[in-house]
């Protein structure tokens, strides 16, 4: 079977084009923005895009008010995304009108409408919500093989064939509990082996201490893949920031595994693509 190579060139330019949006804005006017909401387990993000599609804007503050994809601090989450929408609304001289969000996969009859009235109550009308790793190959652009978006809470697993989502699933592991074996191997509060962790110059060091976290999450892609002809992984999710995670995952589960330069921003940008201008039911 002839495959097809990805390069992750269009979304390895996208991430740092947001990333550098983040810091310096593009002011030029645009008719109209699209707002991506991610409302993660340890981070918020709004990522926001021209009339073109093209980023504008973003930021992003580390938070508590979702646990396990679920909202557990509804207030608190919406007025951070509101807070976060002001910021972004004075940076660009502009009102935000349009945005989308995503949940974990699964997640949608319990929270769906949670995390909608989040995005209307911070003063946004939501033009669509959909899940988060369909999201992030709204980026990658992945026609076959498995998109796994390690967040904060959660590893979010999406199956693609020829272009068509045939298998989602979410499993409670992530980040967080990558951080919580920091905090247990070098005697360190939680928020301290939170930010120790996400340090690049630790990560050399860090591997072997998380290897045994990384298999786990490993052996989860094995369990939900297993039943389809996966021949690659795409990795993406601020989880996967962690230097060499890809490696223990490939020699884990006997998949290519490959990831983009800068797997944190996939699923926010997704999430802004997928926004229109058109009020959800
Ligand atoms: P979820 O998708 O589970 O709801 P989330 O959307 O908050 O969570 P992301 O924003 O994709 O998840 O990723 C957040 C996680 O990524 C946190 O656990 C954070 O510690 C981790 N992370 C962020 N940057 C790095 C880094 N440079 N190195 C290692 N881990 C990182």
């Amino acid at each position: 079977m002839s495959k097809e190579e990805i390069t992750f060139d269009g979304c390895n330019e996208l991430v740092s084009r947001f990333e550098s949006v983040i810091h310096k804005p593009v002011t030029e006017k645009s008719s109209v923005y699209y707002t991506g909401v991610d409302l993660g387990t340890a981070c918020v993000v709004l990522a926001v895009l021209d009339e073109n599609y093209k980023p504008a804007a973003g930021a992003y503050r580390y938070a508590d008010v979702v646990r396990d994809g679920m909202v557990v601090d509804y207030i608190g989450a919406i007025r951070i995304v509101r807070e976060l929408k002001e910021e972004l609304e004075e940076k660009l001289g502009t009102e935000l009108i349009y945005a989308s969000a995503a949940i974990p996969p699964g997640t949608d009859s319990l929270d769906g409408g949670a995390i909608k009235n989040v995005v209307q109550g911070a003063g946004f009308e939501i033009t669509a919500l959909l899940d988060e790793p369909t999201a992030a190959n709204a980026v990658l652009k992945i026609k076959n093989g498995a998109v796994v978006d390690i967040g904060g809470g959660t590893t979010g697993i999406s199956i693609l064939k020829d272009g068509k989502v045939v298998y989602v699933a979410d499993e409670p592991t992530g980040g967080t509990h990558f951080s919580l074996v920091v905090s247990g191997a070098y005697h360190m509060p939680f928020a301290e082996a939170e930010a120790y962790k996400r340090k690049e110059e630790n990560h050399r060091e860090l591997l072997p201490v998380l290897k045994p976290v990384v298999e786990k999450v490993a052996s989860i892609i094995s369990r939900h893949i297993k039943c389809y002809d996966v021949e690659e992984i795409y990795l993406v999710g601020g989880t996967c920031c962690l230097a060499g995670i890809e490696q223990i995952i490939e020699k884990q589960t006997g998949v290519r595994t490959r990831k983009p330069q800068n797997p944190m921003f996939v699923t926010p940008l997704g999430i802004a693509f997928s926004c229109n201008q058109e009020e959800m039911a």
